[in-house]
């Protein structure tokens, strides 16, 4: 027996009951048979041989105890005959016709015992490969069902004896992620495959499904047959947009909350190009009004209007795009530039809380790859908290250090953002829940900012740590990595 043939063995040998029943009426009337020919035909022949056919009968529908038994009672009949026939005169041949016979049936049964143990066996690995949830099953070279596990039924719909025997590409309608030669290359020479495939069930759904495939070689090394298993994805696929879902619409808040905070500051930002529009408006007007207008002053004005009807603009434009709910975009980033843009939103927040800024700037930092508006996020939620936290020292104290530089280790080129403060810090036992979502230790903080922060910056590859100042306070590290193109 080859693989194949191993892998599918059981089936054919499954005891129902009433076939059994049957078998076992058919096993005697043929014993019978032998019996009376054996002991009143004519023939000086080893007719007793014959009871292997019996053995071999049996053998595929009782078990062990049931064969043993039925061997024995051949044995019994060839010795009853053979004294029947033989009385007490024993010649040669019919003794040796005999022994014949009863070597003939004991190695036949000694042989269906062993066949019986290898399909035992065969059988509860099939059985424990029924147990779990994935669908397995295993196609020959010609990709023909062998074996069809009860999670593929479970899975697919249709039944062992619908499966077996069918072609499997046809009957799952598979939709391959590559060119299926690539994939037979890889199996053939690593001898396993992994990826995700469309099957159509039985229903005509679709299915999506993780596959391992693993082949499995014949006593030669000649690929003999595939066994795959598939789990489901679709559901998993389902779970994980559901998640994507909640998570953004919960990103959305927490940044609408932090514009709710800043909404003073954000004020101030627009009120000031809006009061310098309206100052350099009315001094065009003095120039113009004058009896003799001086163009130069007029026209200078007037450019002061426009730059700071721009920079109105432009801080309306950042608010808009930090309310906007919409799915992140990657493009290449100057993260000074970032930081720049997040601290005039911050500005008044700033002069509130009587806080200096000392910022240190790497300006040769390279590009990284990132969403603005999620960066500047993360930014206002790592700087708010650290404005808070230094509420509790002296305004003397009060300093917010931002810091970017790049660096380069084992796990390639990065650029780091550092935002630090000079608050209490936060007590050795409570940094590992920092990051945590839910954790505040503010009376009306949702103690989402940090673990929001964190999925952003992780979504973008990046890692983010909190770590005490030596000298007090808290500095908090956000790692981005440089794309690899990037240059140097
Ligand atoms: P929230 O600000 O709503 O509390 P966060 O996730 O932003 O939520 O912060 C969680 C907690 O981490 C804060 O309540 C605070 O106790 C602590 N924390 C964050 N940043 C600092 C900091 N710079 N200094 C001290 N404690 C901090």
């Amino acid at each position: 027996m080859d693989d194949r043939g191993d892998a599918t063995g059981h089936e054919d040998t499954d005891i129902e009951p009433g076939k059994n029943w049957q078998m076992a009426v058919l096993a005697t009337i043929l014993a019978a048979a032998i019996f009376a020919l054996d002991t009143f035909s004519p023939v000086d022949m080893a007719i007793a041989v014959l009871y292997v056919v019996v053995v071999l009968l049996a053998a595929n529908y009782v078990e062990r105890r049931g064969l043993l038994a039925i061997s024995g009672l051949c044995v019994g009949l060839t010795l009853a005959s053979f004294f029947i026939i033989h009385g007490d005169s024993f010649d040669l041949g019919s003794v040796m016709r005999c022994a014949v016979s009863i070597a003939a049936i004991t190695v036949t049964t000694l042989l269906s015992l062993r066949n019986q143990d290898a399909t035992d066996s065969l059988k509860e690995q099939a059985a424990l490969l029924d147990l779990t949830h994935d669908a397995i099953f295993v196609r020959d070279t010609e990709d023909v069902i062998r074996y069809w596990s009860q999670g593929a039924q479970e899975l697919y719909g249709w039944t062992r004896a619908e499966a077996v025997g069918r072609n499997a590409a046809d009957l799952l309608k598979t939709a391959f992620p590559h060119a299926l030669a690539t994939i037979r290359r890889e199996l053939l020479q690593t001898g396993r495959w992994e990826g995700e495939l469309t099957h159509t069930r039985k229903d005509g759904s679709r299915v999506t499904v993780m596959s391992r495939w693993s082949l499995q070689r014949d006593e030669r090394g000649r690929p003999a047959a595939t066994m795959e298993t598939n789990s489901d994805l679709t559901e998993r696929r389902r779970a994980e947009d559901a998640l994507h879902q909640t998570r953004t619409q919960l990103t959305h808040v927490t940044r609408i909350t932090t514009l709710g905070e800043l909404t003073a500051s954000i004020a101030h930002e627009i009120n000031q190009p809006l009061a310098a529009v309206v100052t350099n408006g009315a001094a065009c007007l003095r120039w113009l009004d004058r009896p003799e207008p001086d163009i130069g002053e007029a026209k200078a004005s007037v450019e002061r209007m426009i730059s700071n009807g721009r920079r109105a603009s432009d801080v309306v434009a950042r608010l808009r795009a930090l309310a906007r709910r919409s799915e992140p975009q990657h493009t290449p980033l100057d993260v000074n530039e970032v930081v720049e843009e997040m601290l005039q939103l911050l500005e008044r927040e700033l002069a509130q809380h009587r806080i200096a800024l000392e910022l240190a700037f790497d300006r040769h930092v390279p590009a990284v790859a990132g969403d603005r508006v999620q960066l500047q996020q993360v930014l206002i939620n790592l700087s708010l908290n650290a404005m808070q936290a230094m509420d509790a020292v002296p305004p003397r104290g009060r300093r917010l250090g931002i810091v970017t530089r790049a660096e380069q280790d084992e796990e390639g080129r990065a650029v780091v953002i550092e935002v630090r403060d000079r608050g209490p810090g936060i007590a050795p036992e409570n940094l590992p829940k920092l990051f945590n979502a839910f954790y505040s230790t503010k009376q009306d903080g949702m103690g989402m900012g940090l673990s929001i922060s964190r999925s952003i910056i992780e979504a973008h590859g990046g890692r983010i740590a909190a770590a005490p100042n030596e000298t007090g306070g808290m500095t908090f590290a956000v790692r981005l990595p440089v794309p690899e193109d990037e240059p140097t």
